[in-house]
């Protein structure tokens, strides 16, 4: 059984988020770099059915620039056993459709059973890219799982929804994108940290799976890109008698009640 988990590194959310509004892509400079925590999540359920199954393989996957190493590394430490970066500068400022043909290209190669993405990641938001890659790879997709069970033949899970749950399941080969309420990552031990070091890191470029970055096939395109402004102070409210009035003003004016 192999596991393929899509990974993702991102600016961490905690520190500063800044775009570069000339390429539209992250500024990576501005703050830490980490792997995406839903992906993370999603590392977490495929190490633990590998920690109960036998013959269960896991291999991480990403797509990203060439910092992006370092964070397989340490992801790897969570107990996956393998990874695979696609690093190449042509596919900078990739769009959905590009990314996904990369990846649907790298998987194919790599080989799977499951693969394993979050349902929207942290930076880019697209959040359709789980969807366009099973359809390049012609299998099955459980969309926005809050939970998981996986065995030898097939994947099932619950998706929460206005109101509900609904539980879906597939066979195997298929994809499933997970949320932020899959349970959380675990803490890498020395252990982990240490056979991480000497885990095999395969590194290919778009060439190297027979994919055209340039090529003249229909692409989205930024039109154009704004930083979000900065947060101001917010309002403080004093009581002196009249601030149950005072917010009941404000909920009301920003249409929340
Ligand atoms: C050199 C280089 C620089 C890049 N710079 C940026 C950047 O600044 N900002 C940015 O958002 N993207 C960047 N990318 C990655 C790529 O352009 C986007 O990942 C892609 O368009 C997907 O968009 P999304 O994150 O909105 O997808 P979503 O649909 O929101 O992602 C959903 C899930 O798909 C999986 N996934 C998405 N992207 C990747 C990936 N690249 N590798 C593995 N799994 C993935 C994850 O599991 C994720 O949770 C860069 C790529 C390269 C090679």
């Amino acid at each position: 059984m192999k596991i393929a988990v899509l990974v993702k590194e991102v600016p961490d959310s905690y520190g500063e988020r800044k775009l570069d509004t000339t390429t539209g892509l992250a500024d990576r400079g501005a703050s830490d770099r980490v792997i995406d925590e839903i992906t993370a999540r999603a590392v977490e359920a495929a190490v633990s059915y590998a920690d109960s199954a036998q013959d269960a393989e896991v291999v991480l996957v990403t797509m990203g620039p060439e910092s992006a190493e370092s964070m397989l590394r340490k992801t790897l430490a969570m107990g996956a056993d393998s990874a695979c970066h696609i690093s190449d500068e042509a596919l900078t400022g990739a769009d959905l459709g590009l990314s996904a043909e990369v990846l649907a290209a790298a998987l194919r190669r790599i080989g799977f059973d499951l693969v394993i993405a979050g349902d929207v990641s942290s930076d880019g938001t697209g959040g359709l890219l789980p969807t366009m890659l099973a359809q390049r790879l012609g299998v099955a997709h459980l969309t926005s799982l809050d939970s998981a069970q996986i065995s030898e033949t097939e994947v099932s899970g619950e998706r929460g929804t206005y109101g509900g749950t609904v539980s879906l399941r597939a066979d195997l080969p298929a994809v499933v994108s997970v949320t932020e309420r899959m349970p959380d990552p675990r803490f890498p031990g020395f252990k982990g940290i240490m056979s991480a070091k000497k885990k095999p890191l395969e590194t290919l470029t778009a060439a190297d799976l027979g994919v055209d970055a340039q090529a003249d096939v229909p692409r989205s395109i930024m039109l154009s890109v704004t930083q979000a402004p900065a947060r101001t102070a917010g309002t403080k409210v004093t009581d002196e008698g009249e601030a149950g009035t005072q917010l009941a003003d404000y909920l009301a004016e920003k249409r929340l009640v």
